[in-house]
């Protein structure tokens, strides 16, 4: 059992967690003097698809791995299902986990692969029989009961993971990156796969990725993770919309940054003007900041648009463009922009009209979503 020093091991429920499938209270987690988790707090609920999304190092598997009782925290606590489990051993918790390599055993036949958890866990061999038949069934792997997992493909050896993972009826799903092995389309085709079973089930699941397209389209919610901290947890289209802050916004889908003035801050919202235009914003990304400071204003490509009549916040000469099918890209130099070059996303037809390298520009800003930040290291 893990334990920490005068701690007691408490397994009932507790009032406050029983709405939450996990639950992490500001816990931390040290290696040696170095942080890889930072005061955490996470509400997962009953069913949810919830990622951690994260650039390398930022503390994501150790996250996955203190909910899977693989790692013990310094500090806080963690709760599966109401029930308090921060000194509960991992094969009591209740959780089914797939790794990155799929670590399946080389020397077991596919049922005894998935049949593994059943049996440590003391259930009737015909039990055993029937739920491994359901799984299996369920995975599409009938038929393959027999061989071992180097004679799989990798996606089959991914489904037997999943399948192992999800027999025990855990009450969480845990996920280390499970698709990071498979090519493109099979990738696709799996992420495809894993939601739907996911949803049938109803099985909370925690996902872990550093691939923001993945996060996207998969999650109920996502958590995005810097250097051991939780930046931001929101839906994926709040993320897209309303970043928190300057990383999750240049993390979460592609984005440049204009100079800009702060005019005026209101409750909700904030004035800031670019070029010519003033735009309105979400204040709170700007607390403390006064009117007159200098503010990075952060567009999406979708919300620049080239103009010929009188709504042009500035101007810019294109220095590439970029045919994308239904799209262009359009890269613009420009002293507006914080680095001197932005991004605009056209749609094919409104890109028609305008000549490649070289040409002049009007650019207006268009939709509701900018964010404005204080300017780096501000
Ligand atoms: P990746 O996407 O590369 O897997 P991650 O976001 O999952 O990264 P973690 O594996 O959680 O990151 O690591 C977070 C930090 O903790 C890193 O700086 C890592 O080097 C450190 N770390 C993780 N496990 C250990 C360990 N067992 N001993 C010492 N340091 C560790």
């Amino acid at each position: 059992m893990l334990s920490r020093p005068g701690r007691a091991s408490v397994t009932a429920p507790t009032a406050a967690s029983v709405e939450a499938a996990v639950r992490l209270d500001g816990v931390t987690k040290r290696f040696g003097p170095s942080v890889a988790l930072d005061q955490a707090w996470l509400k997962i609920g009953r069913g949810e698809f919830m990622t951690l999304l994260g650039p390398s190092g930022c503390g994501k598997t150790t996250l996955l791995n203190l909910v899977a009782g693989f790692l013990a925290p310094n500090e806080g606590e963690i709760f599966i299902d109401g029930s308090l489990v921060t000194d509960v051993p991992a094969f009591a918790r209740q959780t089914g986990i797939v790794f990155q390599n799929y670590a399946l055993f080389p020397h077991m036949t596919v049922a005894s692969n998935v049949a593994y958890g059943l049996k440590a866990r003391g259930v009737g061999k015909d039990e055993i029989g029937k739920r491994v038949a359901d799984v299996l069934a369920m995975m599409k792997l009938t038929g393959y009961e027999a061989r071992k997992p180097r004679e799989l493909s990798g996606g089959q050896q991914q489904r037997v993971a999943l399948a192992r993972a999800l027999v025990i009826e855990p009450k969480v799903l845990l996920l280390d990156e499970p698709f990071s092995a498979l090519d493109k389309n099979l990738r696709g085709a799996m992420q495809v796969e894993v939601k739907e079973i996911q949803r049938r089930l109803g099985v909370t699941t925690i996902f872990v990725t550093h691939d923001q397209s993945e996060a996207l389209s998969l999650s109920d919610r996502i958590a995005v993770m810097s250097a051991g901290r939780i930046c931001q947890i929101d839906t994926p289209e709040a993320l897209y919309r309303r970043p928190a802050d300057r990383f999750v916004a240049s993390f979460i889908g592609e984005g440049s940054l204009l100079s800009a003035t702060l005019d005026r801050m209101e409750d909700d919202s904030a004035t800031v003007s670019v070029g010519r235009r003033a735009v309105t914003v979400p204040s709170a990304p700007l607390a403390g900041q006064s009117p007159g400071a200098r503010v990075d204003l952060f567009v999406r490509p979708e919300h620049l648009q080239v103009t010929t009549t009188g709504d042009a916040a500035f101007e810019g000469e294109v220095a590439a463009s970029i045919y994308q099918g239904d799209h262009v890209d359009l890269y613009v130099d420009t002293p507006q922009a914080a680095n001197g070059r932005l991004m605009m996303r056209l749609a094919a037809r409104d890109a028609a009209g305008i000549s490649g390298a070289g040409s002049k520009i009007a650019i207006a800003i268009t939709g509701e979503d900018a964010v404005a930040f204080p300017p780096a290291g501000a």
